[in-house]
């Protein structure tokens, strides 16, 4: 009973007495939002009916009625006044707090705002001040004046500092009416306050806070205040950086990205992009702007620009002139051009095999992409050991143009093909005389003179027809004529006077490059002006070094090579490309310097390159991509050379269906990189003469790429083509089988109406398609429902024989109507 008592008693304390918790709570100091105010009037206007019927019916009419068993009704009644004088004082007491709350409440919020209004006003004029003092500093470091101005812009801060340090004072304000709360209240104010600026800060912020929920409200003070602090030390901060401001001179390019502007100024690339904002220019820190934009902010910022251009840094590769005394003859460098397999290989070989292991007894000729050769009377020739256009044009469209002259190769017993022409156009293009090699001529069907006929009609007037053009016939295979071509080849290079200065910083062009396992990047330099020697410091391309190692085209280590002797050179940081123009230059920053200069070049070239791609190409793209199908592969390549002759035959292959399209090439092992390209585009990696690392094979494998390996580039193309020969879609070919002539039309119920045909050519078969003619136009196409032989259905019906036919979803057909009955077929087709 008792203990049923207690708890009904505490259960309806609690829901009659709901402003002694909310006096529990003001002594914790914690609650204090409206919503319990509400709450608490709430419970003051039931509160006097309760203490009636509250307490009285609440516990006298339903606890009461069953106390009395325990305990007498005088006592009863005793306890219960005591209870309700206690609850009813209770609540007048807790109403009185709550008025005198509100009003304090009240009271505090509109001081608050004042204060926060006034504080506002102060930081803006604080602002305001500190604007005028910046931009008067400003003037200042333009104008450079007297020490008088200078002081009246540190002076003009000055005031704008003290707002600021008046500010903590200003914040007592609202504590005023703090006295005025009970000793409880006091304190939780006294507390709030102790928190200092939250208050102020606050203060603003309860007025709307107050409607939703104040407890949100400290916290949010609280970090609203640290950033201001932390915001008010910046700014501190800034300043003074901003008065201690070194001049700097900015070396401006022609593009600069705006984190490399900020460095170069040394200021924060925060207020760069701020800056660039202010001027409409909305860049993040990795862009790039022009120099235009970029002097502005330079200027804003008070330093001085110093523009360079792009090619400053490269001023240190001097033009030489060289004065006639100083040149010395040196050797023609010769290219060999020609169709494929009229023997340009074959050629090059004999030469080098008749001259160098020869001469040399027991030489190791060694592949390094050129070789020299001396004739018998002792004129030195350099060829170009890379057969083919392709060299010959990445070069040239590199700007290295090493070819003296054009040997090109013609087969006596084939006629100019179309490479031979491609070889007259290029050797045209670059200006580069031609010497006629009309190979093959040990041939039983060898006939050089429809060869010099045939140049003829390409404007390749050679000397046996009376032009300028030397023609030598010879044979690869026999040694036949190689002596007179290479007398030609003299002749031809003393006709050109080819000369340079040995004496001077050298410069040559990269004919070939490689990543060598053991011996790090290698590159073959023909050079063309100057000497090389061992020790040069050099730039080539975008790569650096210092020459590690010198070797000629026997693998012997020399310690330098002059004009027109290919090299191979060992020392450099990267590979570089084939074309690429070597420099030697006095120190090792000022190679670095350009070449780290071209790769950034290079690389913004490249993302502008991308950029273009992006959105020019995109919709032609996505046009393109409508019908054609394209064949991506990834080319991996022993060397340079390679790798561009290589994708210059992937890109013509091909037609306007079908395409093939390198996604990437070049030099080195298959890695793991390569294969992830591959996976994501899903195309094959072709390897030419280099094989996948093992890393690279294991994810091959997991992933499903394909890796294929070739060494005769032919091979590699030929597959190529069959490759993307299957993209092609099949052609559908339409073989005529049989034809049919209506001679009568009969109407059959279920089926329609139905052709009396006699077959007139070939068969008739059901499943084949069929059209109908008349006066020979297709006034039908489509399906036959039924192929009858007597009332048989049948399969088919051969020529000469009647049958019925009827066509599907058709029946105008009338006696005179040729059925001409056709099947279809798929061919496959290849690209040639
Ligand atoms: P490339 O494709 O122009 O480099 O031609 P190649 O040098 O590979 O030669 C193609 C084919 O022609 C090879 O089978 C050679 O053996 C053959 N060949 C090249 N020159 C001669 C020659 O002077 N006489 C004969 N009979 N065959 C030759």
């Amino acid at each position: 009973m008792s203990d049923n008592d207690g708890k009904k008693t505490l259960g309806l304390r609690g829901a009659g007495a709901r402003p002694g918790n909310v006096k529990q709570s003001f002594s914790h100091g914690r609650t204090k939002n409206v919503v319990v105010e509400t709450k608490r009037k709430r419970v003051v206007v039931p509160k006097p009916g309760g203490a009636k019927a509250g307490s009285a019916g609440g516990r006298a009419g339903g606890d009461p009625s069953r106390r009395p068993a325990g305990i007498s009704d005088a006592e009863m009644d005793r306890r219960l006044k005591a209870v309700q004088a206690a609850k009813a004082r209770e609540v007048e007491e807790a109403a009185k707090r709550v008025a005198d709350e509100k009003a304090r409440e009240e009271e505090r919020t509109r001081r608050r705002a004042e204060a926060e209004a006034k504080e506002r006003e102060q930081r803006e004029a604080e602002e305001r001040a500190k604007a005028k003092a910046e931009e008067e500093e400003r003037k200042k470091r333009e104008a450079e004046e007297t020490a008088k101005r200078a002081a009246a812009a540190a002076a003009a801060p000055a005031p704008a500092a003290t707002p600021r340090s008046e500010q903590p004072s200003g914040r007592p304000t609202p504590n005023k009416p703090a006295p005025a709360a009970t000793p409880r209240k006091a304190d939780r104010e006294r507390a709030q306050r102790n928190k200092g600026p939250v208050d102020n800060r606050r203060s603003g912020k309860l007025t709307l806070g107050q409607a939703t929920g104040g407890a949100g409200n400290r916290h949010r003070s609280m970090a609203a205040m640290k950033r201001k602090q932390e915001r008010a030390r910046q700014k501190a901060m800034g300043g003074t950086v901003e008065r201690e401001k070194v001049v700097r001179d900015v070396q401006l390019p022609e593009a600069i990205v705006v984190s490399e502007l900020a460095n170069r100024m040394a200021e924060r690339t925060a207020d760069i992009v701020k800056s660039l904002m202010n001027m409409g220019m909305m860049v993040t820190q990795n862009q790039a702007i022009d120099a235009d934009t970029a002097e502005l902010i330079i200027e804003e910022f008070g330093h001085k620009v110093v523009r360079v251009s792009d090619a400053d840094v490269e001023d240190v590769i001097k033009e030489v002139v060289d004065a006639d005394e100083d040149l010395v003859s040196r050797p023609p460098v010769i290219t060999i051009m020609g169709h494929v397999d009229h023997g340009k290989t074959s050629l090059l070989d004999a030469i080098r095999d008749a001259k160098v292991v020869a001469g040399e007894a027991g030489g190791i000729t060694q592949h390094i992409g050129a070789y020299q050769v001396s004739t018998d009377d002792g004129t030195v020739l350099s060829f170009l050991d890379t057969p083919g256009h392709a060299a010959f044009t990445s070069m040239r469209s590199r700007g290295a143009q090493v070819t003296d002259i054009v040997v090109l190769v013609v087969a006596a017993d084939d006629s100019v093909m179309p490479q031979t022409i491609e070889a007259i156009n290029h050797a045209k293009a670059a200006q580069v005389p031609m010497i006629v090699a009309i190979n093959k001529c040990d041939r039983p069907a060898a006939d050089p003179n429809k060869v010099r006929a045939e140049l003829l009609q390409h404007e390749v007037i050679v000397e046996a027809m009376s032009g300028e053009v030397q023609d030598v016939e010879v044979s690869a295979v026999t040694g036949q004529g190689l002596d007179q071509l290479l007398e030609a080849i003299a002749l031809q290079s003393e006709i050109l006077e080819l000369k340079a200065n040995p004496d001077r910083a050298a410069q040559g062009a990269v004919i070939e490059a490689q990543l060598d396992v053991g011996r790090g990047p290698v590159a073959t330099v023909l050079v063309q002006t100057g000497t090389l020697r061992q020790g040069d410091i050099f730039v080539v391309g975008e790569q650096y070094g210092k020459v590690r190692a010198l070797i000629n085209d026997k693998g012997e280590r020399v310690k330098e090579a002059g004009p027109s002797v290919p090299v191979e050179v060992l020392g450099l940081n990267g590979t570089p490309e084939a074309g690429d123009v070597l420099n030697v230059t006095e120190t090792e920053a000022q190679a670095r310097e350009i070449a780290e200069y071209r790769a950034h070049a290079a690389k913004d070239k490249r993302a502008a390159a991308g950029a273009a791609t992006t959105l020019e190409q995109l919709m032609a793209k996505a046009k393109e991509d409508e019908d054609v199908s394209e064949l991506p592969i990834l080319v991996k390549a022993d060397v340079q050379g390679s790798a561009e002759a290589i994708v210059q035959a992937m890109e013509k292959i091909g037609n306007n269906e079908v395409r093939v399209r390198v996604l990437h090439y070049g030099v080195g092992a298959i890695t793991e990189t390569d294969v992830g390209l591959a996976e994501a585009s899903g195309a094959p990696i072709m390897g030419f003469n280099v094989r996948a690392n093992a890393s690279a094979r294991n994810t091959a494998n997991q992933k499903g790429v394909e890796i294929r390996y070739y060494s005769v580039i032919y091979d590699l193309v030929d597959d190529v083509k069959k490759a993307a020969s299957g993209l092609l879609s099949a052609e559908i070919r339409e073989n005529f089988i049989g034809y049919a002539q209506i001679k009568d039309v009969f109407k059959v119920s279920n089926v329609g109406k139905v052709a009396g045909c006699l077959v007139t050519e070939g068969v008739a078969r059901r499943s084949a398609g069929v059209r109908l003619l008349r006066d020979n136009v297709v006034i039908h196409e489509g399906n036959l429902k039924t192929l009858k032989r007597f009332k048989d259905e049948v399969g088919e019906v051969q020529s000469g024989q009647e049958c019925g036919m009827a066509f599907e979803n058709y029946d105008d057909i009338r006696a005179g109507d040729v059925i001409e009955i056709f099947e279809r077929e798929e061919v496959t087709r290849t690209l040639d």
